[in-house]
């Protein structure tokens, strides 16, 4: 008699696959997805190289389909609503200038396109910082002040 197992996803019983015997997904398109999701999720937190090479997937992607997300707001007005009332609502739980400032500080060196490390100004003096590799691509520099 073959043995079933509870779903990791649907909570529903299944017969584990003949050549699957670790089996812990049932073989429906949500749960397979919600597997290949949950493994990723995992990857992300223990895997470094996996996260930066994630994070740079992702830039080179963004650099390629600049228009994506501007088209999708674009053909999806309730969404970009949605967006622009949620952030409004951060803006206004905010009690300090909106997103959008103008007071730029102007550095000698310009800012260049590429990958650059972020982190948290407080964190930047921790041994172990929390580090992001990110794409940035600059659009527009700020006008140098006449020295
Ligand atoms: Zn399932």
């Amino acid at each position: 008699m073959k043995s079933t197992r509870l779903c990791l996803s649907c909570g529903n019983p299944f017969v584990p696959l003949p050549h699957v015997p670790r089996q812990r997904y049932c073989s429906s398109k949500a749960c397979q997805r919600a597997r290949r999701r949950d493994w990723q999720n995992h990857r992300l937190r223990i895997d470094d190289d996996y996260r930066d090479n994630q994070a740079r997937a992702q830039a080179k992607w963004r650099a390629s389909h600049s228009s994506y997300w501007r088209e999708y707001r674009a053909a999806h007005p309730a969404y970009r609503e949605r967006n622009r009332g949620m952030q409004r609502l951060r803006n206004s739980r905010r009690n300090f200038e909106p997103i959008a400032n103008m007071d730029v500080t102007v550095s000698p060196q310009p800012l260049g396109s590429g990958f650059y490390v972020l982190c948290d100004a407080h964190e930047a003096g921790v041994a172990n910082m929390n580090a992001w590799t990110v794409h940035i691509a600059v659009l527009s520099a700020p006008t140098a002040p006449p020295i």
